[in-house]
């Protein structure tokens, strides 16, 4: 056992947590309300709290390799990631779920490769990005097409859930479609009109262009 890991324990208890008791203790006495469903990849590299600059209590987060959505199926079986989009949808009530892919991400490298055959689980799960994989010589451009491409898979299959597209079509839920490049620590964002990615700074002029009252808020 790390005792380094004990230490970190320590750390946040003495040192982070006096700061943040009252917000804490607020999120137990309140409940907690967040308005945003994320769903991200389990890699390392990605931390939804930093790239949104959020805190305890903002973020409901479901995280699984590939940042995948599994399809809606009713049947037996340990749905995981299907049993927290219900949860954020139908208890919490979020008003915006975030499909998160990213750059350099395994699972999608893994779809071009053979995986090992004790990785039982893994060759199952995986193929929920198959559709995702081009039939091209594998390369960094392909693998970043095939993370976008995840994306969009995402949440067409994310609309298949009835409680999802019901909300959708009523307007009081907004799906997001992002691909995250660590590299860079920029979003690029799907349009769903043009099916592309456009970085998130092009995406806040277009969402202000549309914003009839936006101008307002420019004036000194
Ligand atoms: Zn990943």
């Amino acid at each position: 056992m790390s005792d380094d890991i004990l230490r970190r324990l320590r750390r946040f208890h003495t040192q982070y947590f006096p700061r943040l008791r009252k917000q804490f203790r607020n999120l137990v006495d309140e409940g907690q309300h967040p308005t945003v469903l994320f769903i991200g990849c389990c890699d390392s590299r990605i931390v939804p709290y930093l790239l949104m600059d959020s805190g305890p209590g903002e973020l409901f987060i479901v995280r699984n390799v590939g940042s995948f959505v599994p399809p809606f199926d009713a049947s037996h079986g340990y749905h995981g990631t299907a049993a927290a989009i219900e949860f954020a949808v139908l208890n919490l009530g979020v008003r915006e779920i975030i499909v998160c892919g990213h750059s350099h991400c395994g699972a999608i490298r893994a779809l071009y490769t053979e995986p090992p055959a004790e990785a039982l689980h893994m060759i199952q799960w995986l193929e929920l990005g198959r559709d995702a994989v081009l039939p091209v010589t594998l390369s960094e451009e392909a693998l970043r097409r095939t993370e976008q491409r995840s994306v969009a898979l995402q949440l067409e299959r994310l609309m298949d859930y009835p409680m999802v597209r019901r909300r959708v079509e009523a307007g009081n839920l907004y799906l997001r479609g992002w691909h995250y490049l660590i590299e860079e620590g920029k979003v690029l964002v799907l349009d769903v009109e043009s099916g592309q990615f456009e970085p998130f700074d092009a995406a806040i002029q277009a969402a202000r262009a549309n914003d009839p009252l936006d101008g307002i808020n420019l004036l000194p």
